[in-house]
This record gives structure tokens, C-alpha cells and sequence, in this order.
């Protein structure tokens, strides 16, 4: 018998629409849980609406992983079928012959909340958010090992310790991968560090622009800006590009950068350890045909939205400006707290500053393994926009 919360009434709307998450507002009597079991979420009229994880000490009281009226046993073949249920996704949208650097589970976007895992060839990388999903974390393991990952990294980031009370973590499960590991995207191949590489060790989420941006760079003077390990950098390479600058600040990423490069017998590149705000500012007028600006989150609180905003436009300002006339920018933003429609308001800013005529080609966000869950918007994180500046 799991616990049980109970909603206030009027506030089962965004349940019923589905929506994973119960707000501290929502909620008329909290159950005596403790934090991460999984409870039951009934309305007000005592009706069965769903199972989450609770959080008792956060704003999202609870996160629910399971939208049914039925009574349903939880365990280890429940979360097996979950994680195979994702695999099987992933299964129809890459080819794993080219490409085996992808997110097997997304959170909220596999009604999964509170874990990311993501797959480097034989390695899964599996970071938890919050107390719920630590205390299932052996049946993740074990469905892990059943899809034929034996090497599993647990990542942990510090403010998640703190704030959801999740033990330590960045620690191998069972066998461990000697570090850097190499995998492939789009057959480039990876030098991938997950015990000390930021995020779980490399971005998936940029899979599908990279590949646009290698289709386009052939003959092409190429600006990656925001490089990391160089993954825009390698397909416009392998496009063809006539000559590719990295720019980070990381002299880590950089290096990383660097030896990629060497990974796959690149010619053609040169990388710079500084800031990009700078390097944009000094580096030489209508030298550059494309442009990728891919900034880290600006703003990651919605109070840091407004400075955020002055952030992305002076950066593209700097990019629309500099730029050899008609070339593209490829520009992105990561921020959860900036959306579609304010992203784009901001390039509008800094376009009509600049005084010069940019149009949108396409519009970009993440691949289909970072899925968006319909009823939970905030899931669409990566946005961005392929311009062309006359
Ligand atoms: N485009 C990359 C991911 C970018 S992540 C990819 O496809 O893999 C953001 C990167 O920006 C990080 O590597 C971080 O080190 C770098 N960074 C953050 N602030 C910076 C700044 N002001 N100047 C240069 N690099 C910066």
C-alpha cells in the first residue's frame, strides 16, 4: 500500500491534462512519507489519479511517473519495461551502426522524471535528480545491464544533493570504462570524458544541427563559438570547411577539442582558448561564412531571464556584425526560462540594431531523443535558429 496525497479541490486540472508535476500550492494533506517514496495522487473527490515520487521539501511536492486509475504493482519489471519502452524509441530513430552517443531516457519527456541516461557506445551515463529515482536506482542498474549495459557511470551534481537530499554520486556501478572513452555520431568519432566532462560528458542534444551544419560547410571559413569538445567543429570539417576556429574558455574543453580533431585525421583547424565575447569582438570582419553560437544556459533562474536576454543579443550582435555577407549563423539558446517566441524576439533585437536584413532558414531544436512530453512544455529546452544575414 503506497501513501497517499491528496489535491485540493480545483486543482486537478493539470493533473488530469496530465501534467507530471504537483505544485506544494496543489496540495490539501500531504501524506507522512518520507522523501523519494512513491505515493498516490488522488483529487479531492478521492479519485485515483496517478503515482509520483515525492518530494516533500520541494516546491514540486510530487513527480509523477505513472497517469492511470487502476491499482498497479511498482517494481523492478515495472521500470525494466519503462527503460526498455525508451530504448525501443530510440531504436526507430537511430541507426546505431553510425551513431552510438545517444539519451536513452529524458525524464519527464519518458514519463521518467528525476533521470537522465545517456549511452556512450557500451557506457550509460545515469544522473538522478532527485530521492525518488535514488532509491529505484538498483532496478535501473539491473534493467540497464539487461539491455547490454554493463558499464554504468552514477552522475550527481552538487545542488541536486543539496536541494532533493540525493546521496553522493560520480562513481562507477559495477565495470568501469577507462577514461576518455571513444564513441561515434554520425560516424565522428568522440573522445568522451563522463566522470570529468561537463553534462554527462558530451551534448547529444546538438546531433541534428551539427549534421545541417556539416551538409552546408563545404569550401566554408567556419566559427564555432561555444566549441566544447569541438562537435560542430567535426562535421563542418567533414563538410568540408575550408578552414574551422573553435573558441572556448575551457583550456580542458579545448584540448579535448584538439584531440578530437586528431581522432579523426582533421586538417584545417584551429582552436583558441578565450572568451567568445571577446574573440568576437577582435576577430576580422566578413572573414567568417557561418557562425555557431551556442552559449551555455544564461539564464537559469526565471529572475536571470532579462539579463539573459541582454546576454544572447549582444552575442549576436557581435556574430550578425561580423559576419561575411551572406553567410549564416547557426544561434542557439538553452536557457528553459527563455522560450521559442522570446528567443526569437531577442534576434529580432539585435538584428534591427545591427541594421542588417536577416531572415530565419529554419527553426532548430533538439532530436528525437530528447522528446518532448506534450503535456509538459517546459521539456523543450534547445532552441535556435539558422539565419542567413544578407
Ligand atoms: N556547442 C557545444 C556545447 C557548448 S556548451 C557542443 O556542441 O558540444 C557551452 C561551452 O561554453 C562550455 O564548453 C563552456 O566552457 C563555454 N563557455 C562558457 N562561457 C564562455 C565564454 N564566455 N567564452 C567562451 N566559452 C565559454
Amino acid at each position: 500500500m503506497f501513501k497517499q496525497i491528496i489535491l485540493k479541490s480545483g486543482r486537478e486540472r493539470s493533473l488530469i491534462n496530465r501534467h507530471p508535476w504537483v505544485f506544494s500550492g496543489a496540495v490539501k494533506e500531504l501524506p507522512k512519507a518520507s522523501n523519494g517514496e512513491i505515493i498516490e495522487v488522488l483529487s479531492n473527490k478521492n479519485e485515483l489519479l496517478g503515482y509520483g515520487f515525492f518530494s516533500p521539501n520541494s516546491q514540486i511536492t510530487c513527480r509523477v511517473f505513472e497517469f492511470t486509475n487502476e491499482i498497479i504493482s511498482i517494481n523492478k519489471k515495472f521500470w525494466l519495461k519503462k527503460i526498455e519502452a525508451a530504448f525501443e524509441l530510440r531504436k526507430q530513430f537511430i541507426n546505431q551502426t553510425q551513431t552510438n552517443i545517444f539519451r536513452l531516457a529524458h525524464a519527464e519527456g519518458d514519463f521518467f522524471p528525476g533521470v537522465i541516461i545517456d549511452i556512450y557506445n557500451k557506457t550509460a551515463v545515469c544522473q538522478i535528480l532527485i530521492k525518488g529515482v535514488e532509491l529505484i536506482k538498483e532496478d535501473i542498474f539491473y534493467a540497464l545491464n539487461k539491455l547490454g549495459f554493463a558499464n554504468i557511470y552514477l552522475k550527481t551534481k552538487q545542488n541536486t544533493q543539496l536541494l532533493e537530499g540525493v546521496s553522493e554520486g560520480n562513481c562507477w556501478i559495477a565495470e568501469k570504462t577507462l577514461m576518455p572513452l571513444t564513441a561515434t555520431e554520425n560516424e565522428i568519432d568522440f573522445y568522451i570524458d563522463v566522470e570529468q566532462g561537463q553534462k554527462t560528458g558530451f551534448f547529444i542534444d546538438q546531433r541534428e544541427n551539427r549534421k545541417m551544419l556539416g551538409k552546408l560547410s563545404d569550401e566554408k571559413n567556419v566559427l564555432n563559438t561555444f566549441s566544447y569538445s569541438g562537435g560542430f567543429s567535426l562535421y563542418a570539417l567533414k563538410g568540408g570547411a575550408k578552414c574551422v576556429h573553435s573558441v572556448d574558455s575551457s583550456k580542458d574543453a579545448i584540448e579535448l577539442c584538439n584531440k578530437n580533431v586528431e581522432l579523426n585525421n582533421f586538417k584545417n583547424h584551429q582552436s583558441f582558448t578565450e572568451d567568445c565575447f571577446l574573440f568576437l569582438k577582435n576577430c576580422q570582419e566578413n572573414f567568417y561564412d557561418i557562425i555557431v553560437i551556442d552559449p551555455p544556459a544564461f539564464a537559469k533562474h526565471s529572475r536571470s531571464v532579462k539579463n539573459a536576454a541582454r546576454g544572447y543579443k549582444n552575442l549576436n550582435m557581435l556574430g550578425i556584425n561580423k559576419i561575411k555577407p551572406g553567410g549564416l549563423i547557426f544561434t542557439f539558446s538553452c536557457s528553459q526560462h527563455i522560450d521559442k517566441d522570446l528567443f526569437r524576439k531577442i534576434i529580432f533585437g539585435a538584428a534591427a540594431d545591427c541594421k542588417k536584413n536577416v531572415r530565419v532558414l529554419r527553426q532548430l531544436s533538439q532530436p528525437d531523443d530528447h522528446p518532448i512530453n506534450i503535456f509538459h512544455p517546459e521539456g523543450e529546452y534547445l532552441k535556435g535558429l539558422l539565419l542567413y544575414v544578407e
